[in-house]
């Protein structure tokens, strides 16, 4: 996943030597058929990094997991295989697992190297072709990646990497005729236009990854040590920049002073700066775009009544993308920053009493990506996880993704599975194959 292991993973550089700008189609790079460039930002310093040709219709530590995403789905590539079925009368069946064909993937820019991963790892491992286009945020990694794939011996036209925009290049995959599956990472709102463009195009398959409002509940026979560290790197991890952040955290009404207390204690040893210095914790949030959202939900919690306990503030000049860790106590479910999904540095920490009531809250939610409890007690642990909806649940652990294990979303989280052996049901089709035979036996 993207948090563990990242001790092994070489230092980033400092000085990037750029050289991958253009489109990526059959091992080669062309220049955009309309002659336009769109330019690409380091966001901690706001400095242009380069400029990458667009096509129409940075360096984060997600390597570890990139890696073992890849590693795991090579092994998978040839044990896609179908059944034989005893059927009826004289009658056989084998099915076959058949590829899919042309697979359209369009990723976010928070995880720009996993994304990429998770999606040409099933599909490659069961012999799909792909068409990626990266988040127009941060095409660079993607563009690395098809130099990687061209000078590892893919076969031209395997992979290819349309840098460019969603409403042109993005809606292009979603419309295409040719293209006979979409797989999608991002807003819940671009999902849906993704479903209605393939259900009024050619019916292509679709998987949806998106968003979260993630309940985290923490029950008073915890390790509330463990309790406030995993939650804090559950809502603060890139800068809580993830699909997966762990927004609501609901804490049993007995330890909800001292948890907020720690909880605090542990955001101020936060340290703020340059990302690619190893000394880094926290880095600024990836566009002005961003920002402005991120600062205008802080805003309405502090309007709403909720009670900031620390951070809720820029920190560095006018220009500067950087928000200080955000922790609010005192919410009420009703206020925007309990119900949006925030994709800032904001906890929101709730209290409750009952466990019914806590399941209650937590599932009063349009999304239903992740959730985590922290309990000492294995029965309460497995009750929750049944009452949870959502497609993970986490038990005194959070972000603990793995590449042999599903992850994808109940009700407007999305559908469909990445990850692990139930991902490449996403990306083949089941051919039954019906044999009559002359002799029964
Ligand atoms: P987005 O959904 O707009 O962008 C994600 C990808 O979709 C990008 O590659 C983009 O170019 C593409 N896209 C945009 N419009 C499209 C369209 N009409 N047709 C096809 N593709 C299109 O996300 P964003 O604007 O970068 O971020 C907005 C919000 O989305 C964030 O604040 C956050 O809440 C959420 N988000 C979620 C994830 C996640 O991992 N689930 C990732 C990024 C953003």
């Amino acid at each position: 996943g993207p948090v563990e292991g990242t001790a092994s993973v070489p230092q980033p550089l400092k000085v990037q030597d750029i050289r991958h700008t253009k489109i990526f189609i059959n091992n080669e790079w062309h220049t955009s058929s309309t002659g336009r460039t769109f330019p690409t930002f380091n966001p901690a310093t706001g400095v242009k990094l380069c400029d990458v040709e667009e096509g129409d219709k940075s360096f984060y530590v997600d390597l570890d997991g990139s890696i073992k995403t890849l590693r795991y789905y090579a092994g998978w590539s040839d044990k896609v295989h179908g059944k034989s079925l005893p059927i009826d009368e004289s009658f056989m069946c084998l099915t076959k697992h058949e590829p899919v064909g042309v697979c359209g993937a369009i990723i976010p820019w928070n995880f720009p190297l996993l994304m990429f991963s998770w999606k040409i790892g099933p599909a490659l491992s069961c012999g799909n072709t792909v068409v990626v286009k990266p988040a127009e945020e941060t095409p660079l990694t993607a563009l690395h990646m098809g130099s990687l794939i061209a000078e590892a011996g893919f076969p031209p036209g395997v992979v290819n990497i349309i840098p460019g925009f969603g409403p042109t290049a993005g809606a292009a995959i979603a419309n295409h005729m040719d293209i006979d599956k979409v797989t999608f990472t991002g807003s819940t709102q671009v999902g849906q236009l993704i479903k209605e463009a393939a259900a009024k195009s050619n019916l292509k398959r679709v998987t949806l990854e998106l968003g979260g409002k993630n309940p985290c509940i923490v029950f008073s026979d915890c390790d509330l040590q463990l309790a406030v560290e995993e939650t804090h790197k559950g809502a603060f991890y890139n800068q809580g920049q993830c699909c997966t952040a762990a927004s609501r955290v609901f804490v049993e009404e007995s330890i909800y002073e001292e948890f907020v207390l720690r909880s605090v204690e542990r955001a101020k040893k936060v340290v703020i700066g340059d990302p690619l210095d190893p000394l880094t914790s926290h880095g600024p949030q990836i566009s002005r775009r961003q920002f402005l959202k991120i600062m205008d939900l802080i805003d309405s919690g502090k309007e709403e009544g909720a009670r900031l306990e620390y951070g809720g503030v820029a920190v560095g000049g006018a220009e500067s993308l950087f928000i200080q860790p955000t922790i609010f106590s005192n919410l009420r479910d009703h206020m925007r920053i309990a119900k949006e999904e925030i994709f800032g540095p904001v906890q929101c920490i709730f209290s409750f009493k009952s466990q019914q009531e806590v399941v209650e809250r937590a599932n009063r939610s349009p999304f239903g990506l992740v959730s985590a409890v922290f309990t000492g007690s294995v029965d309460r642990a497995l009750s929750m996880s049944a009452a949870l909806d959502t497609g993970t649940v986490w038990v005194n652990c959070y972000n603990a993704l793995h590449a042999q294990t599903p992850f994808g979303g109940f009700k407007m989280s999305g559908h469909g599975r990445e990850l692990g052996e139930y991902a490449l049901a996403e990306y083949s089709e089941v051919k039954a194959v019906t044999i009559k035979l002359r002799e029964t036996l």
